[in-house]
């Protein structure tokens, strides 16, 4: 994927973590209380490992997609971006405007929602 592509999805990618650091801030607030001082490090933090713990802990949807951002900001760092991560070809463009954080192909995110099915029944 050539350079200017990679920065639109990053920026579009750190809009979104932005957004979600806020989210999942606010429900820290609401949970814990103002003086807490542990939000204002939380975008600092987001891809430790304690802090995934942590934002699974708070159970909702934000932290989960916040999750999957922070992994894509991460593989655009480390080079892997827009690879499929199951099968390892690339992720239709198109697929990544309107899902930046996507992390398999199509065929492969029907495969691997058929499998979670499977395994939660
Ligand atoms: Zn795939």
């Amino acid at each position: 994927m050539r350079k200017e592509r990679l920065a639109q999805f990053r920026k579009k990618l750190e809009e979104k973590h932005r957004q979600l650091v806020e989210e999942v801030g606010k429900t820290v607030l609401y949970a814990k209380g103002p003086e807490d001082d542990s939000i204002k490090d939380l975008g600092d933090q987001a891809s430790s490992a304690y802090n995934r713990e942590f934002l699974f802990e708070l159970g909702n949807g934000d932290r989960r997609l916040l999750k999957e951002v922070v992994a894509a900001l991460q593989k655009l760092d480390a080079g892997g971006f827009g690879a499929c991560e199951r099968c390892g070809e690339p992720i239709a463009e198109k697929r990544l405007e309107a899902l930046p954080f996507a992390r398999y192909c199509i065929g492969c995110q029907r495969a691997v929602e058929e499998e979670e099915r499977t395994a939660a029944g």
